[in-house]
């Protein structure tokens, strides 16, 4: 399995703009910051492969920070064994066409349950996120872009043991404020 194959058209996919205007205006890229308003520092988790399909043995490698974290260590599944954790600078500007998925899904969350995968919202969010406020107003190209990309991503071994970890642990604490599951 070419997982590079998978990532570069799964970027395609999850590349369409989340509204008509740029939505980072709103807030000024809160889902971009790297500082949490309590001064704690946070990145971003790549999924499984992406870091070795996309940004090793580039020149991002030595530009940005990836922090190995296994799941000896940090809440990650066992079957995916560690995930990289990516910190980059908003005020060094952004590497918009290798932006991570995590950049690309937000505000949804690729959720399974009975083996169908939809896209849902978190109750509990760590971004001030407007968009949440008029999910209505999110165009359709990106909703479907984002579902194709994840859809294609679960061939990619681990990806689909996260989404269904996480899947569990969000419907265990009815951790979801809005779905669209009407793909297909
Ligand atoms: S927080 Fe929401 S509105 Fe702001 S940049 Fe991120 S996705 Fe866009
Ligand atoms: S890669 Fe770009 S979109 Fe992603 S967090 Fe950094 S600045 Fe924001």
């Amino acid at each position: 399995m070419d997982y590079k194959e998978i990532y570069k058209k799964a970027y395609a996919y999850m590349n369409e703009k989340v509204i008509e205007e740029d939505c980072g205006l709103l807030c000024n890229s809160h889902c971009c910051r790297n500082f949490t308003e309590d001064g704690e520092e946070i990145g971003i988790y790549l999924m499984p492969h992406e870091y070795e399909s996309v940004y090793k043995d580039t020149p991002l490698e030595r530009r940005f920070r990836f922090e190995k974290h296994t799941s000896k260590h940090y809440y990650i599944p066992p079957k995916v064994k560690y995930l990289y954790y990516f910190h980059c600078d908003k005020n060094d500007g952004c590497i918009r066409d290798l932006r991570p998925i995590q950049c690309r899904t937000y505000p949804f969350e690729p959720h399974l349950e009975g083996n169908k995968l939809s896209l849902v919202v978190e109750r509990e969010q760590i971004h001030q996120c407007p968009l949440l406020n008029k999910m209505d107003e999110l165009r359709k190209e990106f909703v479907e872009g984002i579902y194709h990309g994840w859809k294609l991503m679960m061939e990619i071994p681990g990806v689909k043991d996260l989404i269904q970890y996480d899947s569990d642990i969000r419907k265990r604490n009815q951790n979801i404020s809005y779905i669209v599951s009407n793909f297909e």
